[in-house]
């Protein structure tokens, strides 16, 4: 129990509690609706626990600790010695162990590094979701982690020594070679000065030595600089490659890797994120020489999955808090919740948060089956894009409207939503932005014809009845047939999303939520801002209520 001083001058009233010491995933019915819907109805019991745990006050203020007192980088020792060590606040230790405790960066992966089986991404999934609503910073090396493997199936005899390491659930953040320690994490670099999505203009060189390579370069953003071991690409002989450059060389030495600065950042300020120069630093190559960037993308395509659940999360965890603060707010003798313009705002919300996890968990559902079902494969290749597109592009404006139901409150530090205001735009500048995202969809379509073809003919049967969906399935084509396709990509991409999402609501959602959503999205009224769609009374206060339990 929290004891307060009385205030000299006033009582202090009509304040909302903190929003703490929840179930995460109790609370959450459209977490729980795309759980089942998605094969992972099983793990009910266990996310609940997992929701309860995350959704604890001590967790909240570890959250606040951890992107207070951000990392700082230690590139000397007292006596002039190189360190290029990363100090961290214990809270963010705190935040690594339970998420690989947990399992977030290795449960997707058997023993064997083979894909897990279903619903293995689903379940990771709706936990990535509830952290995310919590902390961010942290599932940085998380993810990279465990998308490193996807890369890593490349050259399996490397990946089948490390395996061990990378799939334990110790965390152990000590500076050591990698064979010593309980657990490992790895990063990426790929981002380099002249080029980030154009990684083809990488300058940095791989020179081939005994069983390895030394690497002579730079990267302009490698964030998490204290994994174990990252990713990069670098120009080998054979052209662009991939390779795994740990931070101690195999003979126990420090590697060459230089920690120049850590950038100051808007948000994700829990995780650091360096630019570092290799000076003739060891690695192993991934993949055959020249064959970088398809090695790569096997991570990437994971990486971008994390990108959408993590905006979800986001995108909930804001709506939470303005619901949760507009039933406890009075303003002119009335609840925010039962005021007819706030309510319309938080239903026109919910709507969108619902459609986020609804599409994000099926397209996990696609990652699940890939392996023996090609037509979730291609569902997965189209479609991870696109969802990316639209969820992280969603997200930053989505957490704007929510602050702004709290009033000054929400503008202010102490509250979640100015972080979650701040760690929102992240997720669509990395792992390739909007337009890349755009040119990726088209890459898809243009390679994967026929297989992408199937992939909206599904996606129109999954939401036939529903306002507005012939329309878009025609409107999707009409602008993939023009000859200037790729300027008006965007316009098919968010189509194609909007589509998807009415899709996962209709087959997992209770009957009128996809109603509502495709009447409101993918239909011609409603406009450009939140609060302006087209709802119903009863279907505004079913959202409403869907949100949190009264
Ligand atoms: C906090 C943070 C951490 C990061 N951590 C890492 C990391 O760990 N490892 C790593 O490798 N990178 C990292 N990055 C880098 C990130 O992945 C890149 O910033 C991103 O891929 C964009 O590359 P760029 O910055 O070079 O921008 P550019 O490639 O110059 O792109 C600028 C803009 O142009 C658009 N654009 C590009 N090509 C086209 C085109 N053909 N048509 C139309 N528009 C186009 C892009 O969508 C983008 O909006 C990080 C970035 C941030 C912000």
């Amino acid at each position: 129990m929290t004891v307060r001083a009385p205030a000299d001058t006033h009582e202090v009233f009509n304040q909302s509690p903190p929003f703490v010491d929840v179930d995460l995933y109790a609370c959450d019915a459209a977490l729980q609706d795309a759980v089942r819907a998605n094969g992972a109805a099983g793990e009910a019991e266990a996310l609940s626990a997992f929701g309860r745990r995350w959704g604890s006050a001590a967790m909240a203020e570890a959250a606040r600790l951890a992107n207070e007192y951000p990392p700082r980088l230690k590139t000397y020792d007292a006596r002039g010695f190189r360190r290029d060590t990363v100090e961290f606040h214990p809270a963010y230790h705190g935040f690594m162990a339970e998420s690989i405790g947990e399992g977030l960066h290795a449960s997707t992966w058997t023993a064997e590094g083979a894909p897990a089986p279903a619903p293995a991404e689903v379940a990771r999934a709706a936990r990535f979701y509830m952290v995310a609503q919590v902390e961010n910073g942290h599932m940085c090396p998380v993810t990279m982690t465990r998308a490193a493997l996807g890369a890593l199936a490349a050259e399996p005899a490397l990946r089948d020594r490390l395996l061990p390491k990378i799939l334990s659930r110790h965390y152990d953040p000590s500076f050591r070679p990698w064979w010593e320690k309980a657990g490992m994490t790895l990063g990426m670099g790929m981002t380099e000065k002249q080029g980030g999505t154009d990684v083809r203009a990488n300058t940095t060189r791989a020179t081939p030595v005994g069983d390895g390579y030394l690497i002579d370069g730079h990267k302009w953003f490698m964030s998490a600089p204290m994994c174990d071991a990252f990713l990069v690409l670098a120009q080998a002989p054979g052209g662009l490659t991939c390779l795994l450059m740990p931070r101690f060389r195999p003979d126990g030495q420090v590697n060459g890797l230089r920690f120049q600065r850590l950038k100051d950042k808007l948000g994700n300020r829990s995780n650091a994120s360096s630019e570092v120069e290799f000076v003739n630093a060891f690695a192993w190559r991934v993949g055959e020489e020249g064959r970088g960037v398809p090695t790569i993308i096997r991570m990437v395509q994971l990486t971008r999955l994390d990108c959408a659940i993590s905006s979800a999360g986001i995108m909930r965890m804001a709506l939470a808090q303005a619901v949760h603060h507009a039933r406890h707010r009075t303003v002119f003798q009335r609840k925010l919740v039962d005021q007819p313009m706030m309510r319309l705002l938080l239903a026109d919300l919910a709507l969108d948060a619902e459609a986020a996890v609804a599409v994000v968990l099926r397209l996990c559902r696609s990652f699940d089956g890939a392996a023996r079902d090609p037509q979730e494969a291609a569902r997965a290749r189209l479609l991870t894009p696109v969802v990316k597109y639209w969820v992280c592009k969603t997200a930053p404006a989505f957490v704007y409207e929510a602050m702004e139901c709290l009033g000054g409150n929400g503008y202010v530090e102490e509250g979640a939503l100015a972080r979650l205001f701040r760690e929102a735009p992240v997720n669509a500048i990395w792992e390739g932005s909007g337009n890349v995202m755009g040119l990726d969809v088209l890459r898809a379509l243009a390679r994967e014809a026929e297989e992408s073809r199937a992939v909206l003919a599904a996606l129109g049967a999954e939401a036939a009845g529903l306002p507005g969906v012939g329309e878009t399935l025609a409107a999707i084509e009409r602008t993939l047939a023009a000859p200037e396709r790729e300027a008006h990509a965007r316009s098919a991409v968010e189509r194609l999303a909007l589509l998807a999402a009415a899709a996962a609501l209709a087959t997992g959602a209770p009957s009128g939520i996809a109603e509502a959503f495709a009447r409101a999205r993918l239909g011609p009224s409603g406009g450009r801002t939140w609060g302006t769609a087209p709802l119903e009374g009863s279907v505004v206060t079913r959202l409403i209520e869907r949100v949190l339990p009264a």
